[in-house]
């Protein structure tokens, strides 16, 4: 698939603005260039010492302030795009640039941003790519998600891990994660100590991407991966069942998930936006679930419920 990529250049001052607008019409990844920065840097009232300034940010010095975003090279990408076009004339705007980037550019871009990070106190989420010295008692999940959902920093992904890290435990060994992407979460609950870990994805690449990912990790235990529509066809019962998707697709799914839970077994959901919350709560309870907890970050909110 081929990309566009959008540069809106703006005032300093619109930058929040703009990437607020962009949020909210559903672009996560905005790349944003403030030459002020680097000022502030060599600023001498700067409060830390700075003995060295990495060259891109020398270069941060020499653009006008401006966004990047990347839409899908689609109809929809396209009809997006325009709607965000049409927004703009309330900000001063001075420049947008718009540019084909094929997959291959956009593939190689993106991993610039994706650094090792710290998702829970005890689990690290690393790149493939980049090197990490892991610390005692840390947990290191190496992942490349390639065109599959997954990089594990999701906000959606990271409250899954939390409450994985709650229910996980000698009593519930087995996981089952529906929409499983690039397998961030099952690598997840084998490394918090499930002895047998199945998954299921809609996309055929998404499944083959998770495989990867697991055999680069050299897990213990049972796993496996069907590819498959939500839990349909699949009879094996898991003391959890995580399924991070959609409120739409949760609502769904919770309707005959508990032939899949074994007694005290627990349900985990996620990729829920807040305004469908209690649409998702509700539903769960009309299921006969008992609602355990509901995390919330920023737009998202996550659940767990019990049997
Ligand atoms: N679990 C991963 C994570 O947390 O990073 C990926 C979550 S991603 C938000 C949702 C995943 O669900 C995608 O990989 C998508 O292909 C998959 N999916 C969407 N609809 C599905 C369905 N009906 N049945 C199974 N998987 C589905």
């Amino acid at each position: 698939m081929n990309y566009t990529r959008v540069r809106i250049y703006t005032e300093s001052d619109k930058l929040e603005p703009v990437s607020l607008m962009l949020h909210e019409k559903g672009i996560l990844g905005v790349e944003i260039q403030e030459p002020q920065l680097y000022f502030d840097l060599l600023n001498k009232n700067n409060p830390y010492d700075w003995d060295y300034i990495d060259d891109s940010m020398k270069e941060l010095a020499k653009v006008s302030p401006n966004l990047t975003f990347y839409i899908e090279d689609t109809p929809e990408g396209i009809e997006l795009l325009d709607e965000i076009l049409g927004e703009l004339c309330a900000f001063s705007v001075e420049k947008v640039e718009v540019s084909g980037v094929s997959d291959e550019d956009w593939n190689n871009k993106w991993k610039e941003f994706f650094k090792p990070t710290r998702i829970t106190e005890r689990i690290v989420i690393k790149p493939s790519w980049e090197d990490y010295e892991k610390k005692q008692d840390e947990l290191v999940i190496e992942i490349d998600p390639g065109l599959a959902f997954g990089t594990g920093t999701h906000p959606t992904t990271v409250m899954c891990v939390k409450l994985l890290e709650k229910y996980i435990d000698k009593g519930r060994s087995t996981v089952f994660d529906v929409g499983c992407g690039s397998g961030v979460l099952i690598i997840a609950s084998a490394l918090l100590g499930a002895k047998k870990v199945f998954g299921v994805d809609i996309d055929p690449l998404a499944v083959s991407v998770a495989e990867e990912n697991i055999l680069r990790n050299r897990l213990d235990g049972d796993i496996r991966l069907f590819v498959g529509d939500l839990a349909k066809g699949i009879e094996t019962r898991a003391d959890i069942v995580v399924a991070n998707l959609s409120a739409d697709l949760v609502v769904m799914l919770s309707k005959d998930i508990r032939k899949n839970l074994k007694e005290n077994g627990v349900f985990i959901v996620s990729g829920i936006i807040i305004e469908k919350k209690d649409e998702v709560r509700d539903a769960l309870i009309k299921s006969r679930f008992k609602i355990l907890d509901i995390l919330e970050d920023d737009e998202w909110c996550a659940m767990a419920a019990a049997l």
